[in-house]
């Protein structure tokens, strides 16, 4: 005890840390100052009662009250780097803007903006005039809205046009999405009653035939996203729905979860149905998601006949799930960029990262590699091997495309400390572990992400 109450009478006062060179000039609130170096001294005089210090020095305590202040002083949020190949990765942010959405979000938000005002009269106008034009442009569609993302576009759309009607899906469609979106909660939720229809492998257009009467309200098809049903399997065509829709004066509703506006399969990638088509094959109301495939911010996006778009602008549910500034922003000038199929492919990320040459991959990867080389060639066994990439956000869930890839195999370290400390990093890294190896996917990186990642190992192997 005598030892313990020694060294709890060594800990400094709180006037004096703040009063420390090193701690005054700090930048960060004086409240949370005075909270961050209270805690650090209570985390010392726990260890000290518990007996777990027995020596500790006055540039101790204050390095540890530096390390936590420059912690708590950087934003939660904030940029990582994602290695793990998954282009559109939901718990990574999805998808990362272009240069254009990017310049159009910071103007608009620096400064006022004619969000809701009509500058040729002078007028009050609509915030969704901004992009509708050339949604419609882009898609073939009449009318065009947009909300918070693609749930809230699907619960908006059930709302306005089957609140308290029925609304049929087939068995194979009631999918989960990632973060708990599940059709049949959605419905709920919307105040439409879900019929379902079919089976999980087998739907035929009798199933969907024999489920209508006078308390329908439309015909629902959503996309399987993020799972895919082989072998014995049958699913309606949308233009068949639409024929069934037709004869019953049924609105027919598609939600295609990722918004792919261009068709990939020229690319060499594999085939995903875009708004285009569905428009085209007269689905009367397309959903789609702006932060997956389309490669946009979050949004919702509402796509189809004029006379069902103008119903949802007018639905109270629309306040509650508006679409802010900066995400519209973000929207016109992603959409914007769809004009010139070459422009998008170049300057929106995600699109760059999946047509991304296979050559330019290889060259990465031998950049990095030649890098980590000639760094850490002591502390690890480095390789560059063949991978692949997967697209992610819940889209084209069984392919995959090829890739180059790092790896590293630590000699003196557990792989699982260092994943650890790579997530811990000032700018966090995010890997892949597979054999014992740290996989860095150089398909998701940005080239100043290199010498952050080359660094960030050095110090920690
Ligand atoms: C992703 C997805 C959703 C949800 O979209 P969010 O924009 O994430 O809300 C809904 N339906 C389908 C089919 C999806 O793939």
């Amino acid at each position: 005890m005598q030892n313990k109450n020694l060294l709890l009478s060594k800990l400094p006062k709180v006037d004096r840390i703040l009063s420390d060179d090193r701690i005054k000039d700090f930048d960060i609130a004086r409240n949370l100052k005075i909270d961050i170096i209270r805690k650090i001294l209570d985390s010392y005089r726990k260890d000290i009662l518990d007996g777990n210090i027995e020596e500790f020095t006055y540039d101790d305590v204050i390095d540890k009250i530096i390390k936590l202040l420059n912690v708590k002083s950087k934003n939660h949020l904030k940029r990582v780097i994602n290695a793990t190949g998954t282009i559109l990765h939901t718990n990574l942010g999805r998808a990362v803007l272009s240069k254009d959405a990017i310049d159009a979000v910071v103007e608009v938000a620096s400064r006022y903006n004619n969000l809701e005002y009509d500058l040729e009269k002078g007028e009050r106008g609509s915030r969704y005039s901004h992009v509708e034009e050339i949604i419609c442009k882009i898609t073939g569609a009449e009318a065009a809205m947009v909300v918070n993302n693609n749930a809230a576009a699907v619960m908006l759309v059930l709302s306005t046009l089957a609140k308290g009607k029925e609304v049929i899906v087939s068995r194979s469609q009631l999918v989960e999405i990632g973060g708990s979106f599940r059709v049949p909660a959605v419905m709920e939720q919307s105040g439409a009653k879900l019929v379902e229809v079919g089976t999980t492998n087998k739907t035929h257009l009798y199933d969907y035939e024999n489920a209508i009467n006078e308390n329908t309200a439309l015909i629902l098809k959503v996309h399987q996203s993020n799972f895919k049903i082989l072998g014995f399997t049958k699913e309606i065509f949308l233009e068949e729905l639409v024929e069934l829709g037709k004869k019953y004066n049924l609105p027919v509703v598609e939600d295609i979860g990722s918004g792919v506006l261009i068709d990939f399969s020229k690319y060499g990638l594999p085939y995903e149905p875009t708004v285009q088509e569905s428009i085209k094959r007269g689905a009367d109301v397309v959903t789609f998601s702006g932060d997956k495939l389309l490669g946009g911010p979050q949004a919702g996006i509402i796509v189809g006949k004029k006379h069902l778009i103008d119903r949802m602008k007018k639905n109270q549910l629309t306040r509650a799930l508006r679409i802010d500034k900066m995400t519209l922003a973000a929207l016109e000038a992603t959409f914007k960029l769809y004009l010139d199929e070459e422009r998008a492919i170049k300057e929106i990320p995600a699109l760059r990262m999946m047509t991304m040459d296979i050559e330019i991959i290889q060259k990465r990867a031998k950049k990095l590699y030649s890098q980590l080389k000639k760094i850490i060639s002591d502390r690890a066994e480095l390789n560059i091997e063949k991978d692949v990439s997967q697209f992610g956000g819940g889209a084209m869930p069984l392919e995959t495309i090829s890739t180059y890839v790092v790896t590293i195999k630590p000699k003196f370290k557990k792989i699982e400390d260092v994943e650890l400390e790579l997530r811990r990093q000032e700018v966090p890294i995010i890997v892949r572990i597979y054999k014992e190896n740290i996989i860095i996917d150089v398909r998701t990186l940005f080239d100043d992400d290199l010498h952050i990642i080359v660094d960030s190992l050095n110090k920690i192997l």
